[in-house]
């Protein structure tokens, strides 16, 4: 169906920040029109709901987390950045593999399948996901759809 992209985040922060303690979500930028898509509400939240998890989890508090939404031509990019441990460059590749934690988490908890049902719910809505990330810098994944989709 046709969502409104930027309720449907304003919703997943709001019940992400209640979750926390210390962290929140402050900032939600939007960078021009963002016209409504076509995409599975539910499966959206639900993409929301991990990333945004993922960037309190693996901050630790350090500094809140940064969402902003921007659209371009056709294309509708929603960016989740985090000032957190990052992820180390050899285990990049590894990122979308059942199971896969990197050597950097600590006693940070967590099954490593989050991202494998991430990918294939961006996937089965015609979206792309990647991420850029630096250890000790932070994590900024970058969630892509395409505008007028015609099904
Ligand atoms: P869960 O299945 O509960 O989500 P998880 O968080 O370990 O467990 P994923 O969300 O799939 O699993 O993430 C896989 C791994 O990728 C994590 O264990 C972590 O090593 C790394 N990772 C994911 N997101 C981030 C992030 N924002 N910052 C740093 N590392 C991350
Ligand atoms: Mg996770």
């Amino acid at each position: 169906e046709e969502v409104n992209v930027i309720e449907l985040i304003n919703f997943a922060i709001n019940r992400q920040n209640q979750q926390q303690k210390d962290q929140r979500i402050t900032e939600l930028e939007v960078v021009g029109e963002v016209p409504k898509i076509w995409l599975d509400p539910q499966h959206f939240i639900h993409i929301l709901d991990n990333l945004i998890s993922n960037a309190f989890k693996y901050s630790l508090g350090k500094r809140n987390p940064i969402i902003s939404v921007s659209s371009e031509k056709n294309q509708l990019e929603i960016q989740i950045k985090d000032f957190g441990i990052g992820i180390p460059l050899t285990e990049q590749g590894k990122m979308y593999s059942s199971f896969f934690r990197a050597k950097n988490v600590g006693i940070i908890e967590g099954t490593g399948l989050g991202l494998v049902i991430v990918k294939n719910l961006v996937q089965l809505n015609n979206g792309h996901i990647y991420f850029v990330s630096s250890e000790n810098q932070g994590t900024t994944f970058f969630l892509d759809f395409t505008i007028d989709q015609i099904y």
